[in-house]
């Protein structure tokens, strides 16, 4: 099956046009990788497969449903944002269930999902505490582990370990790869680290100027790259 399909997405914000013709197949299982310098729309393109933006045209199916007008809610997706985005007001159980919630699950259901994730993420001494009293990259986990709760199709990643430094980000890193590998479920994980890319990809998508240049394996672009951009991101001698 395939997680998602992007068929001529295209995406402008008034007269500027962001994202032009981007065609892409997501496997079931994948773990996507979208790199490029800033602003080359990365987020814009994360943001159209959620559903927090429409595309201006083209279409975009998640797990075989076409999903292009569909708000992001019922899109089957959960995304982690750079920022956390987690509720002040309400406790790690709180932010864990509260999607949950809106989904008209049962009590049973929301606590053993989230007994769940919190055993994944090792969030079960933070369940009851607040997101102040918890450092950057317990945060971070606890966004992660809310978007495991929603048992997404998908999951969307933007820049996650940005604002961590740089122990926490490759721990983070490593949990989110094994995070993958336990739930075999499909990824896509922006970032402009060539280390993150490299390691955490089956496949990696770069953008320049929001199209795709090119798309490959990460040891294909490595040894590949098809010009002096792609080999610049990718590290390889040129
Ligand atoms: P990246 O994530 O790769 O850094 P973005 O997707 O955030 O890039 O941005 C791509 C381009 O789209 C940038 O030029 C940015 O200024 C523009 N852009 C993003 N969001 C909006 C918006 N809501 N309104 C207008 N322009 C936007
Ligand atoms: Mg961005």
């Amino acid at each position: 099956m395939t997680a998602l399909k992007l068929d001529r997405v295209n995406k402008s914000f008034g007269k500027v046009q962001v994202l032009h013709d981007i065609d892409l197949t997501v496997d079931e299982g994948e773990f996507v990788v979208f790199v490029g310098p800033s602003g080359c729309g990365k987020s814009t393109l994360l943001r159209v497969i959620a559903g927090l933006e429409d595309a201006t045209s083209g279409r975009v199916e998640i797990g075989g449903a076409e999903v292009t007008r569909t708000p992001p809610a019922k899109r089957g997706i959960a995304m982690v944002f750079q920022s956390y985005a987690l509720y002040p007001h309400l406790d790690v159980r709180g932010n864990m269930a509260l999607g949950l919630k809106q989904e008209g699950q049962p009590r049973d259901v929301i606590d053993a999902r989230i007994a769940e994730a919190a055993r994944m993420l090792e969030l079960q001494p933070y369940l009851d505490r607040r997101p102040s009293d918890l450092s950057g990259g317990q945060r971070q986990r606890v966004a992660i582990g809310r978007a495991v709760t929603r048992q997404p199709q998908l999951f969307l990643f933007d820049e996650p370990l940005s604002n961590l430094d740089a122990a926490l980000r490759m721990n983070t890193r490593i949990e989110i790869a094994q995070l993958h590998r336990t739930l075999g479920a499909s990824m896509i994980y922006v970032t402009h680290d060539q280390t993150e890319a490299m390691t955490l990809a089956d496949r990696i998508v770069v953008l320049r100027a929001g199209r795709i240049e090119q798309i490959g394996a990460p040891m294909e672009l490595y040894n590949n790259p098809a010009n002096r951009f792609v080999a610049g991101f990718l590290g390889a001698p040129s």
